[in-house]
Protein backbone atom coordinates (compact mmCIF):
# COMPACT_ATOMS: atom_id res chain seq x y z
CA UNK A 1 0.00 0.00 0.00
CA UNK A 2 1.25 3.22 -1.00
CA UNK A 3 0.23 5.12 1.80
CA UNK A 4 3.18 7.90 1.07
CA UNK A 5 2.64 8.68 -2.55
CA UNK A 6 2.44 12.48 -3.22
CA UNK A 7 -0.62 12.44 -4.98
CA UNK A 8 -2.72 10.60 -2.07
CA UNK A 9 -4.27 13.81 0.43
CA UNK A 10 -5.09 13.76 3.92
CA UNK A 11 -8.81 14.78 4.98
CA UNK A 12 -7.77 17.88 6.65
CA UNK A 13 -6.62 18.89 2.87
CA UNK A 14 -10.16 18.27 1.69
CA UNK A 15 -12.16 19.17 4.36
CA UNK A 16 -14.96 21.59 3.27
CA UNK A 17 -15.50 23.49 6.34
CA UNK A 18 -13.33 26.64 6.74
CA UNK A 19 -10.40 25.57 9.56
CA UNK A 20 -7.06 26.22 9.09
CA UNK A 21 -4.95 23.06 9.81
CA UNK A 22 -1.19 23.27 10.96
CA UNK A 23 0.80 20.75 11.77
CA UNK A 24 -0.09 17.90 9.55
CA UNK A 25 -3.31 18.52 10.51
CA UNK A 26 -2.76 17.60 14.49
CA UNK A 27 -4.17 21.39 15.26
CA UNK A 28 -7.61 22.85 14.28
CA UNK A 29 -7.75 26.46 14.32
CA UNK A 30 -10.69 28.45 12.95
CA UNK A 31 -10.56 30.53 10.02
CA UNK A 32 -10.05 34.02 11.89
CA UNK A 33 -7.21 32.37 14.14
CA UNK A 34 -5.09 35.86 12.95
CA UNK A 35 -7.33 37.49 15.51
CA UNK A 36 -5.55 35.72 18.00
CA UNK A 37 -2.45 37.70 17.77
CA UNK A 38 -4.62 40.50 18.89
CA UNK A 39 -5.49 38.28 21.48
CA UNK A 40 -1.90 37.58 22.44
CA UNK A 41 -0.99 41.24 21.98
CA UNK A 42 -3.88 42.56 24.49
CA UNK A 43 -2.61 39.54 27.24
CA UNK A 44 1.14 39.36 26.36
CA UNK A 45 2.20 43.02 26.09
CA UNK A 46 0.92 43.99 29.60
CA UNK A 47 1.81 41.27 31.27
CA UNK A 48 5.18 41.08 29.74
CA UNK A 49 6.09 44.93 30.80
CA UNK A 50 4.71 44.35 34.38
CA UNK A 51 7.35 41.25 34.37
CA UNK A 52 9.99 43.57 33.48
CA UNK A 53 8.90 46.00 35.93
CA UNK A 54 8.38 43.86 38.68
CA UNK A 55 12.40 42.48 37.47
CA UNK A 56 13.45 45.95 37.58
CA UNK A 57 11.98 46.80 40.87
CA UNK A 58 13.50 43.86 42.77
CA UNK A 59 16.96 45.61 42.46
CA UNK A 60 15.59 48.99 43.37
CA UNK A 61 13.07 48.46 46.14
CA UNK A 62 11.57 45.17 48.52
CA UNK A 63 13.71 42.55 46.34
CA UNK A 64 11.40 39.73 48.69
CA UNK A 65 8.05 41.44 47.56
CA UNK A 66 8.61 42.32 44.08
CA UNK A 67 10.46 38.56 42.98
CA UNK A 68 7.03 36.53 45.05
CA UNK A 69 5.01 38.94 42.25
CA UNK A 70 7.33 38.52 39.90
CA UNK A 71 6.76 34.40 40.25
CA UNK A 72 3.18 34.60 40.47
CA UNK A 73 2.50 36.88 37.42
CA UNK A 74 4.90 34.70 35.20
CA UNK A 75 2.92 31.67 36.37
CA UNK A 76 -0.67 33.21 35.63
CA UNK A 77 0.41 34.60 32.07
CA UNK A 78 1.95 30.76 31.70
CA UNK A 79 -1.31 29.10 32.53
CA UNK A 80 -3.51 31.70 30.56
CA UNK A 81 -1.61 31.34 27.04
CA UNK A 82 -1.46 27.67 27.99
CA UNK A 83 -5.37 27.45 28.07
CA UNK A 84 -5.61 30.06 24.78
CA UNK A 85 -3.68 27.76 22.99
CA UNK A 86 -5.75 24.71 24.27
CA UNK A 87 -8.84 26.50 23.50
CA UNK A 88 -7.88 27.73 19.75
CA UNK A 89 -5.99 24.91 18.45
CA UNK A 90 -8.26 21.76 18.78
CA UNK A 91 -10.95 20.34 17.25
CA UNK A 92 -13.70 21.98 18.83
CA UNK A 93 -16.53 18.59 17.84
CA UNK A 94 -16.61 19.07 14.53
CA UNK A 95 -19.73 16.70 12.98
CA UNK A 96 -18.72 14.48 9.88
CA UNK A 97 -20.53 15.65 6.84
CA UNK A 98 -22.49 12.98 4.67
CA UNK A 99 -22.29 13.26 0.72
CA UNK A 100 -25.91 12.57 0.26
CA UNK A 101 -28.53 11.95 2.57
CA UNK A 102 -28.58 8.49 4.42
CA UNK A 103 -31.66 6.22 3.57
CA UNK A 104 -31.85 5.74 7.20
CA UNK A 105 -32.78 9.35 7.42
CA UNK A 106 -35.71 9.05 4.82
CA UNK A 107 -39.26 8.64 6.32
CA UNK A 108 -41.19 5.45 5.47
CA UNK A 109 -44.55 7.51 5.85
CA UNK A 110 -44.56 10.80 4.69
CA UNK A 111 -46.69 12.85 7.44
CA UNK A 112 -48.11 16.01 6.83
CA UNK A 113 -45.71 18.54 7.67
CA UNK A 114 -45.09 22.83 7.20
CA UNK A 115 -41.80 22.62 6.21
CA UNK A 116 -39.73 20.38 4.39
CA UNK A 117 -35.95 20.53 3.44
CA UNK A 118 -35.74 20.58 -0.50
CA UNK A 119 -32.54 22.33 -0.88
CA UNK A 120 -29.72 19.99 -2.63
CA UNK A 121 -31.85 16.77 -1.90
CA UNK A 122 -33.18 16.29 -5.30
CA UNK A 123 -36.43 14.31 -4.81
CA UNK A 124 -35.70 13.20 -1.27
CA UNK A 125 -38.48 14.71 0.97
CA UNK A 126 -37.15 15.22 4.88
CA UNK A 127 -39.05 16.94 7.18
CA UNK A 128 -37.22 20.37 8.01
CA UNK A 129 -37.43 19.58 12.04
CA UNK A 130 -37.66 16.13 13.91
CA UNK A 131 -38.49 15.39 17.65
CA UNK A 132 -35.62 13.64 19.55
CA UNK A 133 -36.18 12.51 23.60
CA UNK A 134 -33.45 13.88 25.77
CA UNK A 135 -34.23 12.91 29.28
CA UNK A 136 -37.80 13.30 29.14
CA UNK A 137 -38.36 16.33 27.53
CA UNK A 138 -38.84 16.73 23.89
CA UNK A 139 -35.93 18.73 21.65
CA UNK A 140 -36.51 19.80 18.53
CA UNK A 141 -33.48 18.81 15.83
CA UNK A 142 -33.04 20.49 12.76
CA UNK A 143 -31.96 19.20 9.76
CA UNK A 144 -28.83 21.21 8.34
CA UNK A 145 -28.55 21.86 4.28
CA UNK A 146 -24.90 21.76 4.66
CA UNK A 147 -23.90 18.72 6.16
CA UNK A 148 -27.02 16.84 5.27
CA UNK A 149 -27.50 15.04 8.63
CA UNK A 150 -30.06 16.20 11.72
CA UNK A 151 -28.00 17.73 13.89
CA UNK A 152 -27.94 15.90 17.74
CA UNK A 153 -29.14 18.18 19.88
CA UNK A 154 -27.37 21.12 21.63
CA UNK A 155 -25.22 20.99 17.74
CA UNK A 156 -25.40 24.36 15.67
CA UNK A 157 -23.85 25.02 12.50
CA UNK A 158 -21.33 28.03 12.76
CA UNK A 159 -21.41 29.86 9.67
CA UNK A 160 -18.14 31.00 10.20
CA UNK A 161 -16.26 27.74 10.47
CA UNK A 162 -19.18 26.23 8.00
CA UNK A 163 -18.82 22.97 10.38
CA UNK A 164 -22.10 21.23 12.55
CA UNK A 165 -20.56 21.17 15.67
CA UNK A 166 -21.14 19.34 19.04
CA UNK A 167 -22.73 21.52 22.07
CA UNK A 168 -21.95 24.59 20.45
CA UNK A 169 -22.02 27.37 22.61
CA UNK A 170 -20.93 30.03 20.49
CA UNK A 171 -17.94 31.28 18.00
CA UNK A 172 -15.78 33.32 19.94
CA UNK A 173 -13.81 36.08 17.65
CA UNK A 174 -10.91 36.78 20.39
CA UNK A 175 -10.14 33.52 20.09
CA UNK A 176 -10.74 32.86 16.11
CA UNK A 177 -12.39 29.58 17.00
CA UNK A 178 -15.55 27.73 17.78
CA UNK A 179 -16.55 27.33 21.64
CA UNK A 180 -17.98 23.89 21.83
CA UNK A 181 -18.07 20.62 23.43
CA UNK A 182 -13.95 19.91 23.40
CA UNK A 183 -12.93 23.19 24.32
CA UNK A 184 -15.20 24.63 26.41
CA UNK A 185 -13.65 23.90 29.99
CA UNK A 186 -10.10 25.29 28.43
CA UNK A 187 -12.18 28.55 27.20
CA UNK A 188 -13.69 28.91 30.95
CA UNK A 189 -9.97 27.92 32.63
CA UNK A 190 -8.52 31.12 30.06
CA UNK A 191 -11.48 33.48 31.17
CA UNK A 192 -10.98 32.35 34.65
CA UNK A 193 -6.58 32.95 34.30
CA UNK A 194 -7.77 36.49 32.48
CA UNK A 195 -9.65 37.61 35.12
CA UNK A 196 -7.24 36.81 37.52
CA UNK A 197 -4.45 38.37 35.75
CA UNK A 198 -6.36 41.59 35.42
CA UNK A 199 -6.88 41.54 39.14
CA UNK A 200 -3.58 40.59 40.12
CA UNK A 201 -1.62 43.09 38.08
CA UNK A 202 -4.02 45.81 39.10
CA UNK A 203 -3.98 45.18 42.93
CA UNK A 204 -0.18 44.59 42.58
CA UNK A 205 0.65 47.51 40.28
CA UNK A 206 -0.75 49.42 42.94
CA UNK A 207 0.41 48.45 46.08
CA UNK A 208 3.64 49.10 44.26
CA UNK A 209 3.08 52.36 43.31
CA UNK A 210 1.72 52.83 47.30
CA UNK A 211 4.76 52.08 48.63
CA UNK A 212 6.31 55.28 47.88
CA UNK A 213 5.28 58.34 49.46
CA UNK A 214 3.15 61.47 48.27
CA UNK A 215 -0.16 62.16 47.30
CA UNK A 216 -1.61 60.98 44.01
CA UNK A 217 0.84 62.63 41.54
CA UNK A 218 3.70 61.73 43.11
CA UNK A 219 2.67 58.36 42.72
CA UNK A 220 1.92 58.26 39.46
CA UNK A 221 4.64 60.06 38.23
CA UNK A 222 7.40 58.02 40.34
CA UNK A 223 5.76 54.90 38.61
CA UNK A 224 3.89 55.83 35.30
CA UNK A 225 4.27 52.50 34.01
CA UNK A 226 2.60 50.76 36.72
CA UNK A 227 -0.38 53.85 36.69
CA UNK A 228 -1.05 52.69 32.91
CA UNK A 229 -0.77 49.23 33.88
CA UNK A 230 -3.25 49.28 36.73
CA UNK A 231 -5.52 51.32 34.51
CA UNK A 232 -5.67 49.14 31.61
CA UNK A 233 -6.58 45.91 34.00
CA UNK A 234 -9.17 48.12 35.55
CA UNK A 235 -10.85 48.49 32.26
CA UNK A 236 -10.09 45.20 30.89
CA UNK A 237 -11.25 43.37 34.06
CA UNK A 238 -14.80 44.39 33.53
CA UNK A 239 -15.01 42.73 29.89
CA UNK A 240 -12.95 39.86 30.91
CA UNK A 241 -14.83 38.96 34.65
CA UNK A 242 -17.85 40.14 33.13
CA UNK A 243 -17.99 36.84 30.55
CA UNK A 244 -16.05 34.87 33.25
CA UNK A 245 -19.67 35.44 35.51
CA UNK A 246 -21.66 34.59 32.55
CA UNK A 247 -19.88 31.31 31.62
CA UNK A 248 -20.65 30.19 35.49
CA UNK A 249 -23.68 31.35 35.52
CA UNK A 250 -24.61 29.47 32.18
CA UNK A 251 -22.57 26.50 33.88
CA UNK A 252 -24.94 26.02 37.36
CA UNK A 253 -27.62 26.18 34.96
CA UNK A 254 -26.13 23.77 32.55
CA UNK A 255 -26.94 25.98 28.93
CA UNK A 256 -24.74 26.89 26.05
CA UNK A 257 -24.43 30.72 25.19
CA UNK A 258 -26.63 29.83 21.82
CA UNK A 259 -29.19 28.03 24.23
CA UNK A 260 -29.36 30.93 26.84
CA UNK A 261 -30.07 33.12 23.85
CA UNK A 262 -32.42 31.53 21.56
CA UNK A 263 -34.80 29.57 24.33
CA UNK A 264 -34.22 31.42 26.98
CA UNK A 265 -33.59 28.53 29.14
CA UNK A 266 -33.81 30.58 32.39
CA UNK A 267 -37.21 31.03 32.14
CA UNK A 268 -38.19 27.70 31.00
CA UNK A 269 -37.60 24.10 31.86
CA UNK A 270 -33.98 22.98 30.58
CA UNK A 271 -33.46 18.76 29.74
CA UNK A 272 -29.95 19.17 30.54
CA UNK A 273 -30.01 21.03 33.68
CA UNK A 274 -28.86 18.31 36.75
CA UNK A 275 -28.33 20.32 39.56
CA UNK A 276 -24.99 22.72 40.52
CA UNK A 277 -22.70 20.53 41.46
CA UNK A 278 -23.11 17.57 38.72
CA UNK A 279 -23.56 20.79 35.91
CA UNK A 280 -19.79 21.51 37.39
CA UNK A 281 -18.68 17.46 37.43
CA UNK A 282 -19.92 17.06 33.73
CA UNK A 283 -18.17 19.90 32.56
CA UNK A 284 -14.81 20.12 34.90
CA UNK A 285 -14.48 16.28 35.77
CA UNK A 286 -16.21 14.07 32.82
CA UNK A 287 -13.98 13.24 30.24
CA UNK A 288 -13.33 15.51 26.89
CA UNK A 289 -14.88 12.72 23.98
CA UNK A 290 -12.51 11.91 21.31
CA UNK A 291 -13.00 13.79 18.21
CA UNK A 292 -15.21 12.43 15.43
CA UNK A 293 -12.81 12.91 12.63
CA UNK A 294 -9.35 11.78 12.42
CA UNK A 295 -8.11 15.03 10.08
CA UNK A 296 -4.94 13.28 10.05
CA UNK A 297 -6.44 10.18 8.33
CA UNK A 298 -5.87 9.79 4.28
CA UNK A 299 -8.38 10.50 2.31
CA UNK A 300 -9.88 7.64 -0.29
CA UNK A 301 -8.48 7.69 -3.75
CA UNK A 302 -11.88 7.78 -5.43
CA UNK A 303 -10.88 10.79 -7.84
CA UNK A 304 -14.27 12.81 -8.17
CA UNK A 305 -14.75 12.44 -4.14
CA UNK A 306 -12.05 14.81 -3.15
CA UNK A 307 -13.96 17.71 -3.16
CA UNK A 308 -15.46 19.71 -1.47
CA UNK A 309 -18.52 18.69 0.67
CA UNK A 310 -17.87 14.98 -0.54
CA UNK A 311 -15.92 13.70 1.84
CA UNK A 312 -18.03 12.47 4.90
CA UNK A 313 -19.08 8.99 3.35
CA UNK A 314 -15.82 8.10 3.74
CA UNK A 315 -15.36 8.84 7.04
CA UNK A 316 -17.38 6.41 8.86
CA UNK A 317 -14.92 4.62 10.20
CA UNK A 318 -13.62 7.55 11.63
CA UNK A 319 -16.81 8.19 13.42
CA UNK A 320 -17.58 7.54 17.42
CA UNK A 321 -20.32 5.86 18.60
CA UNK A 322 -22.79 9.49 18.46
CA UNK A 323 -22.06 9.53 15.16
CA UNK A 324 -23.56 6.30 14.62
CA UNK A 325 -26.74 6.71 16.89
CA UNK A 326 -27.17 10.30 14.96
CA UNK A 327 -27.02 8.26 11.77
CA UNK A 328 -29.54 5.66 12.42
CA UNK A 329 -32.05 7.96 13.61
CA UNK A 330 -31.50 7.43 17.40
CA UNK A 331 -29.22 10.65 18.66
CA UNK A 332 -27.30 10.25 20.80
CA UNK A 333 -27.14 12.88 23.78
CA UNK A 334 -23.97 12.66 26.65
ZN1 LIG B 1 -24.05 21.84 9.35
ZN1 LIG C 1 -16.95 28.59 14.40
Amino acid sequence: MSSQSPERKRFYQVWPGKNKFYCGGRLVFGPDASSLLLTICMIGGPAITFCIRMAFLIRRRHPLFHSQILIGAILLTFMDFTFLFLTSSRDPGIIPRNKEVPESEIPDVITQSTEWVSNKLGNVKLPRTRDVLVNGFTVKVKFCDTCLLYRPPRAFHCSICNNCVQRFDHHCPWVGQCIALRNYPFFVCFLSCSTLLCIYVFVFSWISMLKVHGDFYVVLADDLILGVLGLYCFVSVWFVGGLSVFHFYLICTNQTTCENFRYHYDKKENPYRKGILENFKELFFAKIPPPLINFRDWALEEEDDVEVGSITSKLGRNLGPQNTKMSSGKLGVR
